[in-house]
């Protein structure tokens, strides 16, 4: 008699069950649930053999009896087939009472397991949408990017001249279109990378990159964008300072954040960037004086497809990449807006982790020499180290694969000659950069180091020239 009354008072329905989980009672809501005309229609059933999945029906009391000493209950989901044909999703609780006795009870969970499987069918549906939309950009991309590439090589000779001298009109449209051209190719670039990215098939290719080298170089890119709107871009000189990252990605990513402050920066604005140096990090501020980013949409912007507005053209990837590029990298990425102690413009950073500046090693008897290539390649910051040729031989073990090397032509061919060997033969040093400043050399043997990827320049090489050779 207690027994029906504990059953009863449960809201699930509850059967009592002997050790082999025969039914030996059970309540209303039991009777309701399973739609049978009478308690004396379960009483007998095993609970094993309700579950329509039911593949342990064997040996589901031994899995149950061995959960139970483990566990104070044991929870099952599972769907139940009733005597009319129908199913129902349970949630099933057995609990041990006596020796010989449990309770078990079952909640219809029908509407909570059908959303959620509906939730998923539909979460799947829409990853495999956005899986086709994403393969169907980049094949378009990918047939975009070869007659992009040949429209710019096209554009940049008739820009050099190759067509013979252009009126000034042409030149002007021709820079417009190569613009555009470009624009194109960093979309297509983008949308490519983003593809790569998810795939996690996205592969940097690293070196020791000169970061304030990179920065001039995005920020020449957009001139031609910033001259017309008559805005400013200057980069404050610092100290360079060198990363281990992948050249062209690092490049993308100035290029992006350069031509969104062009972009959302009006006419006559000022575009400023700088780098600040720690101990073990770089960071790279971009500032502009332009519209701003409003503080709601600061957390989003560098969330793929996000846009702010749709006053400008746009395909909202740019600061996506720069930050999935960024942290690729194993840095950080930052959008502070208005920038810092002003009341407008935007502020993205960028932080790397920085690496030593590459050894320049200096192979003369003269000091003079040594001094006047340490002058013209101060900017570039390398780590210089003045060698004879005997001391050559004894550092050979701090040559590596970052090392840079500029030989006197004072020196004799021959030693020269063995020098470089030592510096090729080495798989380390095999690329590095190797520069001869003479006046006075056999063209023959111009082009025998030619054949080993060694530059010869005069020894009245100008500073500029020396640094673009030897910087990159
Ligand atoms: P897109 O420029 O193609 O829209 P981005 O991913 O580069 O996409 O930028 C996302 C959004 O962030 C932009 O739509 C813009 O609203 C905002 N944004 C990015 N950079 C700036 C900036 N320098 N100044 C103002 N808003 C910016």
């Amino acid at each position: 008699m207690s027994c029906h009354v504990t059953l009863d008072a449960l809201y699930e329905a509850a059967f009592l069950t002997d050790e082999q989980f025969r039914i030996l009672d059970c309540n209303d809501r039991a009777i309701e649930l399973l739609r049978v005309t009478s308690k004396a229609m379960l009483i007998g059933r095993s609970i094993a053999d309700f579950p329509s999945e039911n593949t342990l029906a064997d040996e589901f009391p031994t899995y149950l009896k061995e959960r139970l000493t483990a566990v104070p209950f044991v929870v099952i989901e599972c769907r139940i087939p009733r005597d009319d044909g129908s199913l129902f999703w349970a949630e099933t609780v057995t609990h041990q009472l006596s020796e010989t006795t449990y309770l078990v009870t079952f909640r219809d969970e029908s509407a909570r397991i059908d959303s959620l499987h509906r939730a998923e069918d539909a979460n799947e549906r829409l990853r495999a949408a956005i899986r086709d939309r994403m393969e169907f950009v980049s094949n378009v991309s990918h047939e975009l990017r070869t007659p992009l590439t040949s429209m710019s090589y096209a554009l940049t000779n008739m820009l050099r001249g190759i067509c013979g001298t252009l009126p000034e009109k042409a030149i002007g449209y021709l820079e417009r279109l190569h613009v555009d051209v470009k624009r194109l190719m960093t979309t297509v670039n983008d949308l490519l990378d983003l593809r790569q990215m998810e795939n996690g098939t996205l592969t940097l290719h690293c070196a020791t990159i000169p970061l304030l080298t990179l920065l001039k170089e995005a920020a020449n890119a957009l001139m031609i964008q910033a001259e017309m709107k008559h805005q400013s871009i200057t980069i404050t000189s610092s100290p360079e300072c060198y990363v281990t990252a992948d050249r062209h990605k690092i490049e993308r990513v100035f290029f992006n954040i350069f031509s969104n402050a062009v972009k959302y920066t009006p006419e006559n604005g000022a575009i400023c960037a700088w780098i600040e140096s720690q101990e073990n990090t770089v960071t790279v501020h971009i500032d502009d004086n332009g519209i701003g980013i409003p503080p709601e949409a600061l957390p989003r912007v560098s969330q793929r497809y996000f846009r702010v507005g749709d006053h400008v053209a746009g395909t909202g990837l740019g600061l996506s990449i720069v930050r999935e590029i960024t942290e690729l990298h194993g840095g950080q990425f930052s959008v502070v807006s208005p920038v810092p102690n002003t009341t407008q413009g935007t502020r993205i950073s960028i932080t790397l982790p920085r690496c030593p500046a590459p050894d320049l090693f200096i192979v003369t008897h003269e000091t003079t020499f040594s001094e006047m290539v340490q002058a013209a390649l101060r900017p570039l910051g390398f780590t210089c180290h003045t060698l004879s040729e005997e001391h050559f031989i004894l550092n050979q073990a701090a040559f590596s694969a970052t090392s840079k090397f500029i030989f006197d032509g004072q020196l004799s061919d021959a030693a020269i000659s063995e020098m470089v060997c030592k510096i090729r033969r080495r798989p380390d040093s095999a690329q590095s950069a190797i520069l001869i400043l003479t006046d006075a050399m056999e063209p023959l043997l111009k082009r025998e180091f030619a054949r080993w990827r060694v530059l010869v320049r005069s020894r009245t090489i100008v500073p500029e020239e020396l640094r673009t050779l030897i910087g990159n």
